[in-house]
C-alpha cells in the first residue's frame, strides 16, 4: 500500500498475457501480518479524511457555496476548462479555485490571470488532494457567500477517486486524445463521477475515439452518470457545461431551504 495516499496494493494482480505462460506457485511466501497492518493504517487514514471532509462540507454550507471536484489525467484540459468558465461565468457568480499539482504554481497563475482567486497546493510526492488540504485552502481563500469552488485535483485517474474532499459533485474530464477505454481501465474514478466531460471534440476527425463506446463503458459502471462532450478550445457545447453547473447550484439552493446541503448531489 502507498502510505502517502492510502491507495491499496492489496488487490493488485499481475497477469502475464502470454500464450506460452504456465501457472506456477508463488516464488516467495507472503507475509499476511504485514497485509493486516497496512490495512489498519489505510482505514485510519481514510476515516480521518472523512472526518475532515465533514468540516469542509460544514464550511461550505455556512457560506452557501457549491464545490466541484475536477479529476482527470494530466493534459485533459481541466485548467483550460476553468479559464474559460471563469471568463464566461465570473460575472454571475464569484469563482474560487484550489489547484493541486505535485510541483509548480503554473496552474494557479493561469487561474489568477483569468480573474479568479486561487490557491496552489503542491503535494510533493503525493498523488491526490485530501480534505485537510482543501480545508486549509478554503480558509486562505476566504470565499464570499454564494460563490462557486472548483478543486482541480492532481492529474491522475487513480488516487483522487479515493478521497472525499467535501465536494458536492465529482467531475471526470477526459480528452479524445486519451482513448475511449478509460472507464473500464479506471473504474473507481468513473463509478464515483456525477459527470464525465469529454474534452477536445474538435479533434475527433483526427483521432480514433469512439464516443458511443465511451458512453457505454461509463454507463456500465455508473448508470446515472451524465456524459458531456465539448471543446474548450472552440467553445462547442460549453453552454451545456454551464447549464449543468447551474442545475447543481439550483439544486443546492433548493436543499438549503429544507436542510443543510451535506449530501453529495448531481443535477
Ligand atoms: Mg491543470
Amino acid at each position: 500500500m502507498c502510505l502517502t495516499c492510502g491507495c491499496g496494493a492489496d488487490d493488485v494482480r499481475v497477469s502475464l498475457q502470454d500464450p506460452h505462460h504456465h501457472e506456477h506457485g508463488p516464488a516467495h511466501p507472503h507475509d499476511h501480518r504485514a497485509d493486516r497492518e497496512t490495512l489498519v493504517l489505510e482505514e485510519r487514514l481514510l476515516a480521518k479524511n472523512d472526518h475532515l471532509a465533514e468540516h469542509v462540507r460544514a464550511f461550505l454550507a455556512v457560506r452557501r457555496m457549491a464545490a466541484v471536484n475536477l479529476m482527470s489525467s494530466p493534459g485533459s484540459g481541466k485548467t483550460s476548462l476553468l479559464e474559460r468558465t471563469i471568463a464566461d461565468l465570473d460575472g454571475d457568480r464569484r469563482i474560487y479555485v484550489v489547484e493541486g499539482d505535485q510541483e509548480t504554481a503554473f496552474d494557479a497563475d493561469r487561474i489568477t490571470r483569468a480573474g479568479a482567486r486561487a490557491v496552489q497546493v503542491n503535494t510533493g510526492s503525493g498523488c491526490h488532494l485530501d480534505a485537510d488540504m482543501v480545508g486549509r485552502s478554503l480558509h486562505a481563500l476566504d470565499p464570499e457567500p454564494g460563490s462557486l469552488l472548483f478543486v482541480e485535483n492532481v492529474g491522475n485517474l487513480v488516487c483522487p477517486a479515493l478521497f472525499d474532499i467535501g465536494e458536492h459533485a465529482r467531475v471526470v474530464v477526459i480528452s479524445v486524445t486519451e482513448g475511449d477505454d478509460k472507464p473500464l481501465k479506471y473504474p473507481t474514478m468513473f463509478a464515483a463521477a456525477d459527470l464525465v466531460v469529454v474534452n477536445k471534440i474538435d479533434l475527433l476527425p483526427h483521432v480514433d475515439f469512439d464516443l458511443p463506446r465511451l458512453h457505454e463503458q461509463a454507463r456500465s459502471l455508473n448508470r446515472d452518470v451524465t456524459v458531456l462532450p465539448l471543446s474548450v478550445r472552440t467553445g462547442e457545447r460549453v453552454r451545456d457545461w454551464y447549464a449543468w453547473l447551474g442545475a447543481l447550484t439550483a439544486q443546492l439552493e433548493e436543499l438549503e431551504e429544507g436542510e443543510p446541503h451535506g449530501a453529495a448531489v448531481g443535477p
